[in-house]
């Protein structure tokens, strides 16, 4: 008995074994030359129309040649007397099986190119004729995963049944007759940055053609080491991401990647001719968003591709938002700086950390502007909005973290000061009443000078943040009652 796998052998005499070999040859090699001959037609049709498309010609022609040159190989390695005798591992059937389908890439790719960039000029003869071409690589594609079943004794008995249901399922789908099908793409997708890795350079081309028709734009890497420096020029919008590469393989490069960036701030999607469900599920696991099958089909590519792009947008959207809800519900409208609202969730803040020991104390200042109502008089109230305005920021120009100040009403202020010691506190806030009231508002050529006056207290003296808050009230209405422009602090 010669060269097969003990459980292939068993199920078939040498004589049966033969004609099943043969069949599966021929089931290979029938449509591989086939696409030859739809070759040349094509290259006579497009000619007669005038058409130039050398090097795709030229593309799926040598993919052609090398489909099957490699089948040849294979077949006589694997078959037959000279068949090397061992049985390989899954992942050495994995890598043959990948092999073979490699030229396939090429072929329907281009075929593909070919049949939209001709869209507008072609006969239906030439469009039949591109399309056969795309039919016959896949019909070899099947009779290679039929070969690659056969050599690792996988061929299974009962495939009348499959091929009758794939049968049905070809059947079910000419039924629709051809399909209107074009996809739009968002605008704002347009100038999407994608990165492309795979160290096949047609592979790289095919899809750089395919999305640069779609407005996409591409960048490209032929090894891992290579995609790593592009990731750090600049983070690409999607990666479509080869599974074998000479240096890195995909997966762990993959894993690399999603050290450094989200699932939604960098999608990946794997790009294999491995397409049993177990890898697909791996390359998932490791943070992939998408699985492509090679040879690559232009309307799923498109599709998933824009897909990623589309939820990676939705989700800068969706942040941009949150953002900016948050900015608003902590700004104060007229005057930008932060409002009640914050002042008052951080007073409560800042007293748990007291009560739970994380701090040892601070204090609070009031303030209110004097006789803001003689400026609203006299400058309109639009005056006394910029007047607010200016002081506002001066304020908050002048208190920073972890200090906070906010507007808590009308012209009325509130600063966080986290400082225990008293003096210092009086020293801040003699300096910043006199910065601020140094600095005399401009408006419409006016300048308008303004005063405030203050009150402080501080956590030793008060029980909680109310009554903190009410001490430094009470101080600032002291302040006004006693000639106002100045700050009333604790006794000792
Ligand atoms: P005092 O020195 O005692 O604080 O006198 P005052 O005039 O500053 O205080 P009063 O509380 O009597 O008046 C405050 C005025 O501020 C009344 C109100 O119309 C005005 N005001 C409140 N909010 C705004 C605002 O957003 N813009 C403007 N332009 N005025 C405002
Ligand atoms: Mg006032
Ligand atoms: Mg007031």
């Amino acid at each position: 008995m010669p060269t097969l796998d003990k459980s292939s052998s068993n199920k078939a005499s040498k004589g049966a074994e033969e004609i099943l070999l043969t069949q599966i040859k021929q089931e290979f090699t029938t449509p591989a030359e086939a696409i030859f001959d739809y070759l040349e037609l094509v290259e006579k049709n497009l000619s007669q129309l005038n058409l130039v498309f050398e090097d795709e010609l030229e593309q799926i022609k040598n993919g052609a040649e090398k489909l099957i040159e490699q089948y040849e190989e294979a077949f006589k390695e694997n078959t037959g007397p000279n068949a090397t005798k061992q049985t390989k591992s899954p992942e050495e059937y994995s890598t043959l099986r990948h092999n073979l389908r490699t030229p396939l890439n090429a072929i329907i790719g281009y075929s593909e190119i070919l049949l939209e960039d001709t869209e507008e000029d072609a006969s239906d003869e030439l469009t039949s004729d591109i399309s056969s071409i795309i039919d016959l690589s896949r019909e070899t594609e099947k009779a290679i995963e039929k070969f690659v079943d056969y050599i690792r004794g996988a061929l299974s008995n009962d495939s009348g049944e499959g091929t009758s249901q794939m049968e049905t399922a070809e059947a079910l789908f000419k039924s629709l007759g051809s399909i209107d099908y074009s996809l739009d793409i968002d605008e704002n997708l347009q100038n999407s940055d994608i990165l492309i890795v795979d160290d096949n350079k047609t592979n790289c081309e095919v899809l750089e053609r395919r999305l640069s028709l779609q407005g996409l734009k591409c960048r490209t890497a032929y090894d891992g080491n290579a995609a790593i420096e592009e990731v750090k020029k600049k983070t690409p919008d999607l990666i479509l991401l080869d599974v074998i590469l000479p240096d890195i393989n995909g997966l762990e490069l993959l894993k690399l990647f999603r050290q450094d960036h989200s699932r939604d701030a960098l999608p990946v999607i794997m790009v294999s001719a491995f397409n049993d469900v177990d890898s697909i599920a791996k390359c998932i696991q490791l943070g992939a968003q998408d699985y492509l099958p090679k040879p690559l089909n232009g309307t799923i590519l498109l599709a998933k591709v824009i897909s990623s792009l589309e939820r990676k947008l939705f989700r800068e959207r969706e942040k941009e938002l949150v953002n900016e809800l948050h900015i608003q519900a902590t700004t104060d409208q007229l005057t930008g700086i932060f409002n009640r609202r914050v002042v008052f969730d951080s007073l409560e803040r800042a007293y748990d950390d007291l009560i739970q020991g994380n701090s040892k104390g601070f204090s609070v200042l009031t303030l209110d502007i004097d006789f803001f109502k003689k400026i609203n008089d006299t400058y309109g109230h639009s005056g006394g909005d910029e007047v607010l305005k200016s002081f506002a920021n001066n304020l908050n120009d002048k208190i920073s973290k972890p200090n906070i100040v906010g507007r808590i009403g009308g012209e009325e202020f509130l600063a966080i000061l986290m400082e225990t010691d008293q003096q210092k506190i009086v020293e801040l806030c003699n300096n910043l009443r006199k910065e601020i009231t140094e600095k005399s508002v401009i408006y419409e050529g006016k300048k308008i000078k303004v005063t405030f006056s203050g009150g402080t207290a501080n956590t030793a003296e008060s029980r909680n943040a109310s009554d903190l808050v009410n001490k430094a009230d009470e101080r600032l209405y002291d302040a006004k009652k006693s000639g106002r422009d100045k700050i009333v602090f604790p006794d000792k």
